[in-house]
């Protein structure tokens, strides 16, 4: 396979990912963090009163916290998908079409697993 970009393009991007890693790492751990204390309030709050008026702010809460934490996930995941590509040599091609990814699209969304003509048409 040929080369996709310079290797100092490659590093310019591994470094990216890499610190985008270490923030989607860290927010992971905070919103655990985050998670844990709602879940013991809400434990408290279902052995002291089944009908606690607090009851439902809890779960909205509970739940937007959920989704928050599976975006980050998804994040993380994508970024050690794409720490996997630079590592295999695959990065900054196209998963579908199997040309380059345009440095202009990497640069925007390093994680970009396909060219812009097949996120178009796929996505
Ligand atoms: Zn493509």
């Amino acid at each position: 396979m040929a080369a996709t970009m310079t290797p100092a393009q490659l590093e310019r991007f591994e470094a990216r990912l890499l610190a985008e890693r270490a923030d989607a790492r860290q927010r992971l751990a905070e919103f655990d963090d985050a998670m844990s204390a709602v879940r013991a309030a809400r434990s408290d709050a279902t052995a002291d009163d089944e009908h606690d008026p607090e009851g439902p702010t809890m779960t909205q809460e509970w739940s937007q916290r959920t989704a928050v934490l599976a975006d980050v996930r998804s994040e993380l995941a994508d970024v050690e998908r794409a720490l996997g590509r630079i590592a295999d040599g695959s990065y900054g091609v196209c998963g579908n079409c199997g040309r380059r990814i345009a440095v202009a699209r990497l640069d925007a969304r390093p994680t970009a697993e396909l060219c812009i003509d097949c996120a178009r048409r796929l996505g």
